[in-house]
Parts: structure tokens; C-alpha cells; sequence
């Protein structure tokens, strides 16, 4: 094994890890357990990811605290305890960190600086690496960590840099928040980032105008501090909990998934399931029958309940209607979570404009401009949302055999096997990659499976003297069409969301993560790996020179 010494200029290592949230930490830990030498190289100046940079209002995440939690350390869950039923973004950030110093992750890790460049030499079998900060690094093995929604999308509006107010992303708030008192806001977006900090922005503002395209479907977290009881009852089931997490279909224990399909049932009886479930919080929703994501009919009945809730709680019918949305399945796009969020629009300093029908055409110098009227703002919230799955990746210059970028590769769409690999990218690992369940799931659960999945296969190879993995064409192309075909077999391409690419312009229109369900896709994993890494061509390091 390389011992990490500088070699020339040249850093080597086993393994670099891209990315320094819940993926890079875990990977650091698992790898270094092993005995590997590996750097982590994060292009923020802290750990945490998501949650080192969704800094703004409101943020808290949408899975229960207890759930979004790493698994693979009882001593860390014992230890580690979660003060509200869904967590904000400040002690998510808090426990990242706890994470990075119990384990002693930080001497592997480096901050400030971006990768940039990725190239496979394929005389040594090795990755050479190129950073932001003008570092040559070499390494056996890279891993991508570098996040799903990890890419802001950039705003695409005219005139933005001539607007004399304060502009701001969710996706990069600054870090001493902002204050704003007696000012106009205007939010761009509806979000789940958006819905989270729409709430809270309305609370401080003199006065909020939201610019809605296309409304989204949200539902209550009914948020508050966590139940000790629960806590208790987490800490004595904790792994039959984790098996349970881990058979869900979406990897949330708490869903409570059931076997019936909603037509089979009365009307009032689907009635009391919703209303039970909207009053318990969360996706428990989603998980009221088993075919709300496959049939449109079922769908139809989870919508039209939702809907009713929007006009109970607005109470404009006007404004009622135009954030009942109308145009796709419920849960197609992502299920937001909130706290107060429809509510919010019964407020006197709070308006909302519906950009679907008339388009922001340009940010003015004093406030922002749609096709109907211009409206006078001190600051503007971009929420716009991120150039999800791919960006962070076709954003580096990576190149497998024969020079062949991942942007070219992926030019039609990504291309994966299994959502770890991609033929042409030997020894290039992705965590929870385009292909695999990962933003469909709880993501604390995607995550362990695949930083397990991927240490596994590195230490497999080491024990053998495996010069290269790589993910073979067939394999590759079996899966893609796998993807497909079980999307197709769902609501979800119904909907112009970000899963499916269409968020940012010009990105083609191809369903991203993998809808067949964690358990399915784990076993699938699990079965690979037992046959020797079925579907991978595996070179000797003999061959390297
Ligand atoms: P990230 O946390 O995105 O970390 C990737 C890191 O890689 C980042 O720090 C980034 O700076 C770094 N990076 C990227 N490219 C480079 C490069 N070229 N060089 C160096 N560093 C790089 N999931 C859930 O399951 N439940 C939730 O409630 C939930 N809430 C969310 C809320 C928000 C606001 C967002 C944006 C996402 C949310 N997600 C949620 C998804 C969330 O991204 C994952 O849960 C999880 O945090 C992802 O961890 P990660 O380490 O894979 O990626
Ligand atoms: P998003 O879901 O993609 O929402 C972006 C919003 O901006 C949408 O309403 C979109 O409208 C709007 N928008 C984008 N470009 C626009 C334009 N040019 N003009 C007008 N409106 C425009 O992004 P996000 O809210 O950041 O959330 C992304 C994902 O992160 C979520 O789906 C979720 O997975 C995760 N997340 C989770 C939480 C949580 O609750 N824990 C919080 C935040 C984020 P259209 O719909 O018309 O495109």
C-alpha cells in the first residue's frame, strides 16, 4: 500500500475520496479501518455536505431525525442525541462534525480545495488528480462522493448582476445568516428548500412576494422536539430497526409502506388513512397504499386530498388554486415537508405571483420583472434548486480510456452500472450514483449500503491483486434498460422534476435514480459481489506497468 508520502510533486494514495459529507466521512472511516491511505478532498471549508451549505431559514431535513442517522455505530447512536423530531440544519451540521472528530477523520481530510480533473492512466491502472489549489495527486482508486444535490443551478435570469439589492441561494446562504427586517423579499422557487424557508422569511420581512412556476405538493412535518419515549424504543430495537429501514422500499421504517392498493378500499375509509397519515407528518402519505406511484387513478385520490387540505388551510380560494398543483402525479416530484407553509400565504405582508402563467422575464435594477408586472424588491432568495445527480460529476474533467470524458459519456444521459461504475472509468467509484436508489430513499440508508458495497470490493481487489475493476458494456447497458423500464412502469416520468433532468435547460430527459427499491436493488448489489463481482471485468495488477 502507498503510505500517502509526496513522491516528486505528486501525492499518492490508495484512495482519494471526492466530497466530505455523509458519503466521503463514512468512506474515510471504512477505507482507513482497513488499512488503506486515503485524503478526502472537500471544496468547502468544513464537513457536512449538504449540510455545511444549506445554510438558510427553515432548513431541517424531511426524514425523522432517529432515521437520518449513520447505522453503523451503536456507540455513536447511544451517544449522539437528536433534540427535535426532524433536525435542523445547525445540529445535522453539529453532528457531521461530531462524526469527523469522533472517528478522527480530520488529518485525512482537506478542505478549500476542488478537484478539478480526473484522468485514468491506463499503463499504471492508476487516477491522476488535479485540485483547485494546483495539487497533483495519484491514487489506485478514486471515489466520487461529491453529492447528489450538490450543483446549484445558476440563475438564469437577465439583468441579475445590475440589481442593486442583496441577492442570496438557499444553496449557499452566508454563514452569519441574514437579517431581514423591514426589507421586501422576494423567493424565487416552491421548492422543498423554498417551502422550508418561505415560512420563516414571512416571519421577519416587511414583505414577501413568492414567485411560484410550478406548485408543489407539501405536506405537514408536524415538527417538535423529539419524543424521549422514542429515542428509548430506537436505542433497545436498534438493529431490528435498521433491518427494517433497510426492507422499506424507500428505506424509511417509519412510512409504514402497506400492502393494499387505494382503490380497493371505500372512499371514507381512504379518507381516515390519509387524514391519519397527514396527521402523523412527513411521507407518511406516500406510504398510505401501495400503487399511489404506479397508478394514476390511485394517485388521482391522494391529490384530490391534498387539494381539499390546500383550500381548508388558504384562505383565498384564488390563492388556494394556484398552489394546488395540477399538472403531475402527487409524489413525482420530490414530497416537500413543511412547517406552516400554506399557512403562511394567509399572511397580510406575504404575496404570491404565478410565474407559470406569466414569466419572469428579468431582474431590474430595484426588483424583478414577469411578462404582467414589475415588483420592487431589497433582496432576492434564489431557490431555484441544482443540476441534481450528474452535475457534480460531469463538472470534473474526468476521462477513463482513451482520453473519454464522463461528459461525453453521459451526453445522452447518465449511463451506470448500478449507479457505482461506469464502463470506460475503471476504479472510479460513485456514491449513491445516477442508477441507484439514492435520492428515492433515505439517504443515510443509501449511503451506508454504498460506501459498505464499494469498501467491500476495494478490499476484495487488494486481497487478490486486482490491478482494475471496471463495469463491462453489457452489464452496463442491462441496467441502464433496467432503470428505464421500471421508471416507465411508474407515474414518475409524468413529471417534469428534477429526477428526470428537466429542471435545468438543455440537460436530457432521462429518469436518474433507480425506482425498483432499496431491497431489490441491495439484494441485487449483494448478488454481484457473491459471484466474484458478476458484470465487472476484473484485470490483473500485472498488467499494470
Ligand atoms: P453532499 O452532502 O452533497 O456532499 C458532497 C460534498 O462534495 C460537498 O460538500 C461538496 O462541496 C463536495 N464536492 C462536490 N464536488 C467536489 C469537487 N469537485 N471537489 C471537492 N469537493 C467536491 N436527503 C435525505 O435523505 N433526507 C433529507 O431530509 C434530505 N434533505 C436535504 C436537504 C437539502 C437542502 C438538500 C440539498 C439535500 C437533502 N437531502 C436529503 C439529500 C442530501 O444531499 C443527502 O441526504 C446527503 O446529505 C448527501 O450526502 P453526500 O455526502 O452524498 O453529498
Ligand atoms: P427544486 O426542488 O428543484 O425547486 C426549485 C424551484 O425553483 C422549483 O419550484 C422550480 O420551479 C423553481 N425554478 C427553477 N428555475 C426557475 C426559473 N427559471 N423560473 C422560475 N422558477 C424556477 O430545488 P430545492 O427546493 O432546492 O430542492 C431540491 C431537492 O433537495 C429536494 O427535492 C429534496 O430532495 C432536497 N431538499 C430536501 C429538503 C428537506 O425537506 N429536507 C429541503 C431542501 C431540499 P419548477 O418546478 O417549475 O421547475
Amino acid at each position: 500500500m502507498a503510505d500517502g508520502a509526496v513522491k516528486s510533486s505528486t501525492r499518492e494514495f490508495d484512495v482519494v475520496v471526492v466530497g466530505a459529507g455523509f458519503s466521503g466521512l463514512y468512506m474515510l472511516h471504512r477505507l482507513r479501518g482497513l488499512g488503506f491511505s486515503v485524503r478526502v478532498y472537500e471544496a468547502g471549508d468544513g464537513v457536512g455536505g449538504t449540510w455545511y451549505w444549506n445554510r438558510y431559514p427553515g432548513a431541517r431535513v424531511d426524514i425523522e431525525s432517529m432515521e437520518y442517522s449513520y447505522s453503523f455505530s451503536p456507540d455513536l447512536a447511544d451517544e449522539w442525541e437528536w433534540s427535535e423530531r426532524y433536525a435542523s440544519q445547525p445540529e445535522l451540521l453539529r453532528y457531521l462534525n461530531h462524526v469527523a472528530d469522533r472517528f478522527d477523520l480530520r488529518p485525512d481530510i482537506q478542505l478549500n480545495t476542488r478537484v478539478t480533473a480526473a484522468r485514468f492512466d491506463e499503463a499504471s491502472m492508476r487516477w491522476n488528480l488535479k485540485t483547485s489549489t494546483g495539487e497533483s495527486i495519484s491514487a489506485k482508486f478514486c471515489v466520487m462522493a461529491t453529492g447528489c444535490l450538490s450543483i446549484p443551478k445558476a440563475p438564469e435570469f437577465p439583468g441579475v448582476e445590475n440589481f442593486k439589492g442583496a441577492t442570496y441561494s438557499t444553496s449557499s446562504w452566508p454563514k452569519d445568516g441574514v437579517d431581514f427586517t423591514g426589507m421586501r423579499v422576494g423567493v424565487i422557487g416552491t421548492g422543498s428548500s423554498a417551502i422550508q424557508s418561505i415560512p420563516m422569511i414571512a416571519a421577519q420581512a416587511a414583505h414577501l412576494t413568492v414567485f411560484q412556476r410550478t406548485p408543489n405538493f407539501s405536506v405537514p412535518a408536524h415538527n417538535g422536539p423529539i419524543d424521549p419515549a422514542l429515542v428509548e424504543d430506537w436505542k433497545e430495537h436498534r438493529e431490528q430497526y435498521k433491518d427494517e429501514a433497510r426492507a422499506a422500499g424507500f428505506g424509511i421504517r417509519m412510512v409504514e409502506e402497506s400492502t393494499q392498493t387505494a382503490l380497493e378500499v371505500s372512499e371514507d375509509e381512504r379518507r381516515d388513512v390519509y387524514e391519519t397519515r397527514w396527521n402523523r407528518g412527513g411521507f407518511a402519505l406516500i406510504g398510505a397504499y401501495s400503487d399511489l406511484i404506479a397508478d394514476k387513478a390511485a394517485n388521482d385520490t391522494a391529490v384530490a386530498f391534498v387539494a381539499e387540505k390546500i383550500a381548508s388551510i388558504v384562505k383565498d380560494p384564488k390563492v388556494a388554486d394556484i398552489l394546488t398543483p395540477k399538472t403531475y402525479p402527487i409524489a413525482t416530484k420530490r414530497l416537500c415537508v413543511d412547517t406552516g407553509y400554506y399557512a403562511t400565504f394567509n399572511r397580510d405582508n406575504v404575496t404570491l405571483v404565478d410565474v407559470g402563467a406569466a414569466p419572469i422575464e428579468a431582474v431590474t435594477p430595484t426588483g424583478l420583472k414577469t411578462a404582467r408586472a414589475q415588483y420592487e424588491l431589497d433582496a432576492i432568495v434564489f431557490a431555484i434548486g441544482f443540476d441534481a445527480m450528474t452535475g457534480a460529476l460531469t463538472g470534473i474533467d474526468i476521462r477513463g480510456r482513451g482520453g473519454v470524458s464522463m461528459k461525453q459519456k453521459w451526453a445522452e444521459g447518465p449511463k451506470t452500472y448500478l449507479g457505482l461504475m461506469v464502463c470506460g472509468f475503471p476504479n472510479l467509484f460513485t456514491v449513491t450514483g445516477p442508477g441507484s436508489p439514492s435520492v428515492l430513499c433515505n439517504m443515510a440508508v443509501a449511503i451506508e449500503q454504498h460506501v459498505d458495497w464499494i469498501t467491500d470490493c476495494i478490499s476484495y481487489l487488494s486481497d487478490r491483486q486486482v490491478g482494475a475493476i471496471e463495469a463491462t458494456s453489457g452489464a452496463e447497458a442491462e441496467w441502464v434498460a433496467h432503470v428505464n423500464e421500471v421508471a416507465d412502469g411508474t407515474l414518475f416520468p409524468h413529471a417534469n422534476s428534477w429526477y428526470m433532468g428537466a429542471n435545468v435547460p438543455g440537460k436530457p430527459r432521462v429518469f436518474m435514480p433507480y425506482i425498483g427499491g432499496f431491497p431489490v436493488y441491495r439484494e441485487k448489489c449483494e448478488e454481484v459481489a457473491a459471484k466474484g463481482y458478476e458484470g465487472f471485468a476484473l484485470t490483473s495488477a500485472a498488467h499494470a506497468s
